[in-house]
């Protein structure tokens, strides 16, 4: 067992408690792990802050941060296909697509390693000679890190890398549904050498596990990724304690498809956009917007094509998507579809479990196209995170923009056409934190990623990922000092 990581130690549950990890794609057992008390996690609160507070790790110099962070993407290189198969076997997605995501996860310790030593902090001008100022960077502290289930690793990657790189130390609470790969990183950190009380791993229910990581004076940072209702108590929780808060949260992203849009393209990238890992994504193009005068024929081949899409298990060669993450979730997309009919939605395919037989043990849903609907919907408004496309169309620029534009979120959206100048006009007036042109969920290690609106606070990746981080501070030195003289009434003039 032992799957807690505290002060460099394995450790079991202190009262020796477990949670059994199920596959989605057939209710399989894949891992019986610790599920840490309250106990465990003020244990792991004091393991990060006794090794930040003797400052091991934020007096290593950057450099030597940065060449740890290699070894790290070495490590995950080497052992890329083990990491895949395990998150494959907790998430249900398709092992390829695992695959993809652990070039990702390398990629981003590669990144932030190759940031080291170039951001420097810079000297300003006082317009005096005889003091300086200075502005440089320093580590946060201790850092709180919860995430969430349909990325498990790459989401860990994207707050861990920048997190080392700028000397903090930190509590990782993964997704209790998804904790197989976090306990591999642990591992893969102490093989790249990262000293003991670094890095820290709790594992078990948001509120036992994680709550402690958004409350405790010793955490000066929670980082989190997942829903908006528990990122606002995060936020909430945090609050008395004045800490740095940073959330990366849901979206309900237009996809525009405007009639002058290669037709085939823009197909293909609406289906991907909602239907890749069976919506169980972030920035899904769950919402498609489209020309009135193409709305037709558009979504009659979305529904002729999305009822071809195969289901399967991860490691099935013929599936195109997985299951979804539990029972319960799929619970909550048939709650959500039923609430849409009822609200005038036009059901044109899914909206039902797969009749596979081999399918009927696992969490599967088919995908979905709700035709008709516009914003009084709250399917239209309400994140489903499943294989959900609803379809509202537009007449003009104005009216796409207005639509796109109205949502409480604002992560990511998509504009396809083959006007150039209309494609950067759209992109421009559109409050979504990444837009796509003619194209449908790239990212960019170097390129910052986060929302609008509700779907969170501060940036990842990049570099302002890293300033979420780091504290700046400002130092100012008088370099020959000399009595000042401020009131009339001095005794010694
Ligand atoms: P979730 O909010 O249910 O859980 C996320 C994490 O928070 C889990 O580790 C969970 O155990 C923990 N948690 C739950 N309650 C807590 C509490 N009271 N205190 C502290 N921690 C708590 O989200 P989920 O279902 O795991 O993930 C799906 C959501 O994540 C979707 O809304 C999706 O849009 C969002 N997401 C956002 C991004 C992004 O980059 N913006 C990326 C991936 C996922």
């Amino acid at each position: 067992m032992s799957q807690l990581f505290i002060g460099g130690e394995w450790r079991d549950a202190s009262d020796g408690g477990t949670r059994e990890i199920r596959c989605p794609a057939n209710g399989a057992s894949v891992a019986t792990v610790a599920e840490a008390t309250t106990d465990d996690v003020l244990a792991a609160i004091a393991a990060a802050r006794q090794t930040f507070d003797a400052g091991i790790w934020s007096a290593t110099p950057e450099p030597e941060r940065g060449a740890l962070l290699h070894r790290v993407a070495d490590v995950l290189d080497r052992d890329a296909d083990d990491f895949a198969g395990a998150e494959s076997r907790d998430t249900g997605k398709r092992f390829v697509e695992s695959q993809y995501d652990m070039a990702d996860i390398a990629a981003c310790f590669r990144y932030y390693a190759g940031l080291a030593g170039k951001q420097t902090g810079r000297v300003v001008d006082t317009g005096r000679a005889d003091a300086i100022s200075r502005i440089v960077h320093e580590p946060v502290g201790v850092c709180g890190l919860i995430t969430p289930w349909n990325y498990p690793l790459l989401q860990t990657a994207w707050k861990v890398a920048p997190c080392l790189l700028a000397g903090n130390t930190f509590v990782l609470k993964p997704s209790e549904l998804t904790p197989s790969t976090a306990i591999m990183l642990m591992r893969a950190l102490t093989e790249a050498g990262l000293p003991a009380g670094v890095a820290n791993l709790v594992l078990g229910a948001g509120p036992v596990a994680g709550a402690p990581l958004a409350e405790h004076t010793d955490v000066d940072l929670v980082s989190f990724t997942g829903g908006l209702e528990t990122g606002k108590r995060i936020a909430a929780a945090a609050a008395p304690t004045v800490k740095r808060v940073a959330l990366e949260l849901g979206g309900k992203n237009p996809n525009i498809v405007f009639a002058d849009a290669d037709f085939e393209t823009a197909v293909d990238f609406a289906l991907t956009a909602v239907f890749l890992h069976s919506g169980q994504v972030c920035s899904a193009g769950t919402r498609l917007v489209v020309e009135a005068s193409l709305h037709d024929r558009f979504v009659d081949e979305l529904v002729e094509r999305a009822d071809r899409i195969v289901l399967g298990g991860p490691f099935d060669d013929d599936a195109q998507a997985g299951p979804l993450i539990s029972a319960a979730h799929r619970d909550k997309i048939e709650a959500y579809v039923a609430q849409a009919i009822d609200d005038g939605a036009k059901l044109r395919c899914g909206g039902e479990r797969p009749r596979e037989p081999e399918l009927a043990d696992g969490f599967y849903y088919r995908p979905t196209i709700l035709d008709g609907c516009h914003g009084g919907m709250a399917c239209v408004h309400d994140e489903s995170f499943g294989p959900v496309l609803t379809v509202e169309t537009f007449d003009d620029e104005d009216e796409a923009v207005r639509i796109a534009n109205d949502t409480h979120y604002g992560l990511a959206g998509g504009v396809f056409t083959q006007d150039a100048g209309k494609a950067q006009r759209i992109a421009g007036r559109l409050r979504h934190g990444t837009i796509w042109i003619n194209d449908f969920h790239p990212y960019l290690p170097q390129a910052e990623w986060g929302g609008y609106g509700q779907s969170g606070i501060g940036r990842e990746l990049g570099p302002s990922g890293l300033d979420e981080y780091r504290e700046t501070k400002h130092i100012w030195q008088t370099i020959d000092p000399r009595p000042q003289y401020w009131f009339p009434n001095r005794r010694t003039p």
